[in-house]
Order: C-alpha cells, then sequence, then structure tokens
C-alpha cells in the first residue's frame, strides 16, 4: 500500500468504503487499487493507494504471490525473480527491511505486471500442464481454486522444451471399458533409472485405475517389491470400496508372473490379465501414464535445476497432480472425483523445487542463531495433506502440516504500529496483507524429521 499517487500505472477506485488505521491510531482511507512498478523487474498488482499515508509498505506474501523469490539472511534480504536473478536487494532498518526507491526512473517508462502471471504461476504449479489444456481446464470448474485463465499467444516455457512435453500423451481411448472405480488395475514397473533416488530407489511401480485413471507410484530398490506395494494397494481398496475388484493387468515381466501374484489372485478372486509380449498397446494405459509422469517430473527438476536424485519426489509430484487434474476421457470428471465423488481442491499447490524456508521455534533459539530453515519445496505427503520439504542443512525431509512455504520468516515482530494497523484494516485487506503477520510457528521439535522415502 502506498499514499503516492505516482507510483500507479494503472489506479481503479474502489466501489466499498474501507480504511486503513494508522498506528497513531489516525484513518486513511483507500481510494483505489492499481498496479505499481517499482523496478524494470518489479511490479506489483492489487496496490491500495491509500489518503495520507506517508509510507510505502509492501507485503512479502505479496512479492511471493508475484513469482519472486525472497531471501532473508542477518542483515540482508534479497529479492529474485523467476530466473533468479536479482531484482532488488533490502536492508534492515530498525524491525524492518526497506529498500531505496530514490533511483527508480519514472513510472511511465516501467513495465506494468502482465496479465499472464496468472497463467505462469498455474503451469508451473500444475506440473507445467500445457497451456491449451490449463485454458480449458479452468473454464469447465471442475477444480477448486483453479481460477479463470485466458488464452494467450506465444508463451513459451524452456522447461516444457527441454523436458519435451507433449499434450499427446494423453491420447484418448475409444470408450469406457470398466464401470466402477478399482475393478481393474493397471501396472508396470518403470527402471533402473540412470540415478538413485535420494534414498537408493531405482524403479518405480506405476499403477492405474482403469475407470477413474486414478494412479500410485511406488519406489523401490529391487524390481521384486512390487509384490508387496501391490498386495498392500488391492488390500486397502477391497476396504475402501464395497464393489468386487475384478482384476489386474500387467506385462509378462518375472516381477508380475510368479507364484506370489498368482496365489494372492488365487486367493482374492482376483483375475490376472497379461498383455502380450510383443503388443506393448494391450499394455497401453499404465505406459501412456508412465510416459507423462516421466515427462512432468523432468520438466518439474529442470525448471529449478534440482538435483537429479529427486526424481522420485519430482515423480510423486507428478502422479499427485495428475491425479487431481487430468480428465477422463468421455466421463469429463477428474480421476480424483471419479475416486472419491468431490471435487480436488488446488488452492495450496506449488512450484516443485522451488526455495522455502521452515521456521524453528523462537524460545529455543540462541540469539544470534537464525530462525529459519533453508529448504528445497518436493511436493505432498501422500497419506496426509502436509507439505515435503527438503531441509538443506540437515539434508533430511520434512512434512508438516503447518509448514510456512516461500512466506515472510521475521526474525523479529514488526513494529507495534504495523500490527495495530494491520488489525484494524478492513476484511478485503486484511484477508490480502496480514499474512505478512501470521507467519506460523512450528516448533522444530513438532517437525519430524524424515529419512528420505522417495
Ligand atoms: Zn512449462
Amino acid at each position: 500500500m502506498t499514499g503516492h499517487r505516482k507510483w500507479f500505472s494503472s489506479l481503479n477506485p474502489v466501489s466499498t468504503k474501507e480504511y486503513i488505521t494508522f498506528g497513531d491510531n489516525g484513518q486513511g482511507k483507500v481510494l483505489g487499487v492499481g498496479s505499481v512498478s517499482l523496478f524494470a523487474k518489479l511490479s506489483l498488482r492489487e496496490v491500495a493507494f491509500v489518503r495520507n499515508l506517508g509510507f510505502n509498505l509492501v507485503s512479502v506474501s505479496q512479492l511471493l504471490d508475484e513469482e519472486f523469490e525472497v531471501h532473508f539472511k542477518k542483515g540482508a534480504c534479497r529479492v529474485l525473480d523467476a530466473e533468479e536473478t536479482l531484482v532488488c536487494s533490502l536492508l534492515p532498518f530498525g524491525q524492518v527491511f526497506w529498500v531505496d526507491l530514490t533511483s527508480v526512473s519514472s513510472p511511465a517508462r516501467c513495465l506494468v505486471a502482465s496479465p499472464s502471471a496468472d497463467i505462469w504461476k498455474w503451469h508451473r504449479r500444475l506440473g507445467h500442464l500445457s497451456f491449451d489444456l490449463l485454458v480449458r481446464l479452468s473454464s469447465m470448474g471442475l477444480i477448486r481454486g483453479l481460477p479463470k485463465l485466458k488464452a494467450e499467444k506465444d508463451l513459451v516455457c524452456h522447461p516444457c522444451r527441454h523436458g519435451k512435453m507433449v499434450a499427446a500423451s494423453h491420447t484418448p481411448v475409444s470408450q469406457v471399458m470398466t464401470s466402477y472405480p478399482g475393478e481393474l488395475l493397471h501396472m508396470d514397473i518403470v527402471g533402473p533409472t540412470w540415478v538413485a533416488s535420494v534414498s537408493g530407489k531405482w524403479y518405480m511401480l506405476v499403477v492405474v485405475d482403469d475407470f477413474s485413471r486414478f494412479s500410485w507410484v511406488f519406489f523401490m530398490e529391487f524390481k521384486d517389491e512390487a509384490f508387496g506395494f501391490v498386495r498392500d494397494l488391492v488390500l486397502r481398496l477391497k476396504n475402501e470400496s464395497h464393489k468386487a475388484m475384478r482384476a489386474i493387468r500387467s506385462d509378462n515381466g518375472g516381477e508380475f508372473r510368479n507364484s506370489r501374484f498368482e496365489n494372492f489372485c488365487r486367493d482374492l478372486g482376483l483375475e490376472h490379465q497379461f498383455s502380450s509380449p510383443y503388443t506393448p498397446p494391450q499394455n497401453g494405459v499404465v505406459e501412456r501414464k508412465n510416459r507423462t509422469l516421466v515427462e512432468m517430473a523432468q520438466t518439474m527438476l529442470d525448471e529449478h535445476r534440482t538435483p537429479r536424485r529427486f526424481w522420485a519426489e519430482a515423480v510423486n509430484t507428478a502422479c499427485y497432480i495428475a491425479n487431481r487434474i487430468f480428465l477422463r476421457a468421455f466421463l469429463w470428471k477428474t480421476s480424483y472425483e471419479l475416486r472419491f465423488g468431490r471435487q480436488p481442491t488446488i488452492k495450496y499447490l506449488r512450484a516443485f523445487g522451488c526455495r522455502c524456508f521452515v521456521l524453528k521455534k523462537a524460545g529455543h533459539l540462541d540469539k544470534f542463531e537464525s530462525r529459519c530453515l533453508d529448504g528445497i519445496f518436493l511436493g505432498y505427503a501422500s497419506s496426509s495433506r502436509a507439505f515435503r520439504v527438503w531441509i538443506l542443512e540437515a539434508k533430511q525431509v520434512v512434512e508438516t502440516l503447518r509448514f510456512l512455504l516461500m512466506k515472510l520468516c521475521l526474525a523479529q515482530p514488526l513494529p507495534l504500529s504495523f500490527q495495530v494497523m494491520m488489525k484494524k484494516a478492513p476484511p478485503s485487506l486484511r484477508m490480502r496483507k496480514v499474512r505478512l503477520m501470521l507467519v506460523m510457528q512450528e516448533p522444530l521439535h513438532r517437525l519430524q524429521l524424515l529419512p528420505p522415502l522417495l
């Protein structure tokens, strides 16, 4: 928010009466909301124009929403763009950070925030989903949290080009052969990979439900671990549904064609179908899914140059996203909705591989010890709505529900006058800005340090 009209490159008046209360209990009327260009590379939207406001205040969460990275260190703060180029440096000033804007060129010559920012954001968050499909999905209203996006010409994403992601990998089938989730499961093993995953896995087992196309991925050191994963999944699905599972389908590989699988299928009354060795299209459903997941994972790894040994985390994230965004041909619903009977929500998704912070509990820290742990965002936990983060220093994964992703970690509390101001801000502004203050503190002892599972 700012009190200077000259900063705005565009400004729209607000229809409702909104006021900001300052630290001295004075009030400033919100006169409008618009775009401000601070530097050639730093443009902000939805900036409030407040009468009599003597400061220009930027919320860090707003910077993050615009896909900037904000790095804090003792005595310094840097803002980077998506290509990790330095946009500006901030210096500590009392209990806040400040930036010198006196050298900024006139707003008329600055760039205005591009309307394509949203489409880029969701393209990245959704594992580099093709722009066409993204726009189509957003217009269908089948996924909660995905805003309406407008198609734009000539968008070129370099990680996508690199990862050779093609929309054609979702070749439509001619009809739906099954009638309920869990009736038929397709499965296949991919590997060995070029690089072992962080926890030493070389293979992945992909299982796809024929009806919903909902998929699961499991990571293995040896191929023969596949049986255990399939057995556990089949038993879990049997408990989940009243309808009988009918069959599983795999190729002829020794890891599927053995007495353990045979006995298990016989005991449960399952038919084990095999695709013939020379016609891989018979196993086409799972082969296509493999390709999609691997391509999405490659692109996500490329984007932030995440080390290859995180391939399993990337595939896991790709699978998580795919279940929530791809529509089943002919049924026009996401896999998630076909399986669980409700629309998925994707509001909380973030771009894989981006840098993030996890806060340590303040009370247990030495005065000069860093308040944050630096991490890399590695996707979502499979059994809860938690985020997975690789903690760089500890070289371990943490999984936590209350983890704060790419948000400001303030080492010190904000000045009281700011807090008062934010408390009294009108709801619409408070919703947008107060996240700056609501830095959720996750006590370190409650952060479960996990050995890397994937
Ligand atoms: Zn892309």
